[in-house]
């Protein structure tokens, strides 16, 4: 008889799928999206330039226009950047590039889910460095661990999901300088943190940075993420990624909010940062709750409550928020993304009263 799934590495049979529930509510909070919807100036101006486009016409074979606008936006070269759909298609391609059987992988955990998935299928080996119990980055355990194990690829998320913490750029200079292999570092939510490591790419040629349209840029629905790297690295890279990977009208939105940032996106991302400090204090008056500091548009917080009874009863009363208690290190937490400021006073009303 045909036994079609014995034909799957078994380690992959082994792995738990990367999934996110179903539920839906009014209040989402759940993803580390933005709030707000992407501003109507963004939107109109996309769809004029993209109504005079020929639609039966290719995208760009390279997104060359894109990845100028790019270079000009983080202070890089335009050689050394490559754009995605989803920064998750970049970290596929670079682990496609470098992992594979007798590969080694450091990451550290609790992080965002992928890194070990995509590194699990393609054979590589983990390693995994625990975070700190304040749940900040072990950077005397990292050091080490690049120097015993000398890994072919580290991954580090900062700020990090799901706890919100950042690596300093003396700490990154310290892995970068201990490591023969690639330092990639997830810049998904930088624009939180108002800090970037990109100045670190001119002299550390091993550093290689993420980073997504879908969280400070307000464009989840469009798939947009680039990479930055030395440009003889990028090249390499990019023989993982499929010809005409990025579609025409998410590269074209993708330049208009680009052109538009400063006036635009900046003033949402100022207010996402104020609100995160008043949710982090109020929730910190609230008996049984310990938020934990973060530089992100979300945060992580300890609960008295089984966290799954938090997150149902939150959902009845319409705020969906991430049961992360699945992940190492927290199974007391959830996480939650910063909101509107009237979605945010929701969500620490009924969490005092769930508390009360
Ligand atoms: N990196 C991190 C750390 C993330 O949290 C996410 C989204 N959850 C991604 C990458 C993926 O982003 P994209 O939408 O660009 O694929």
């Amino acid at each position: 008889m045909a036994q079609p799934l014995n034909t799957i590495k078994e380690r992959v049979r082994e792995l738990r799928a990367y999934s996110l529930s179903t539920d839906r509510a009014p209040v989402k909070l759940n993803q580390n999206e933005s709030p707000w919807d992407v501003p109507a100036e963004i939107k109109r101006e996309t769809l004029r330039r993209f109504e005079q486009r020929a639609w039966s016409r290719y995208p760009d074979f390279v997104p060359q226009s894109l990845h100028s606008a790019l270079a000009k936006f983080s202070g890089w070269k335009p050689d050394g950047i490559l754009a995605g759909n989803g920064s998750n298609e970049l970290i596929q391609a670079l682990l496609m590039v470098t992992v594979g059987e007798g590969k080694r992988v450091l990451i550290s955990e609790p992080t965002f889910a992928l890194y070990r998935q995509l590194t699990t299928v393609l054979g590589g080996e983990l390693r995994s460095v625990p975070l700190k119990d304040d749940l900040t980055y072990d950077i005397a355990a990292l050091r080490e661990t690049v120097e015993r194990m000398r890994p072919d690829v580290t991954i580090i998320c900062s700020p990090n999901n799901p706890t919100g913490c950042r690596l300093k750029d003396s700490e990154l200079t310290t892995l970068l300088e201990a490591s023969a292999g690639l330092v990639v570092i997830d810049e998904a939510y930088f624009e939180f943190s108002e800090h970037t490591v990109v100045p670190l790419l001119e002299k550390h040629k091993n550093l290689v940075v993420f980073r997504t349209f879908s969280k400070a840029m307000a464009l989840a629905a469009l798939r947009v993420g680039y990479l930055l790297g030395a440009p003889e690295l990028v090249r390499e890279i990019s023989k993982a990624v499929l010809p005409y990977n990025l579609n025409a009208f998410s590269q074209m939105a993708a330049e208009v909010a680009v052109e538009m940032y400063e006036e635009k996106l900046r003033p949402l991302i100022r207010l996402v940062i104020s609100e995160r400090g008043r949710l982090m204090a109020a929730l910190g008056s609230i008996a049984g709750l310990t938020p934990v500091p973060s530089e992100a548009n979300f945060m992580v917080v300890r609960s008295a409550i089984e966290p799954r009874l938090v997150f149902g009863e939150l959902l009845r009363r319409g705020i969906l928020l991430r049961d992360v208690s699945g992940y190492p290190m927290l199974k007391d937490y959830f996480r939650l993304s910063v909101g509107t400021p009237a979605e945010n006073e929701l969500l620490i009303e009924n969490l005092r009263e769930i508390f009360a």
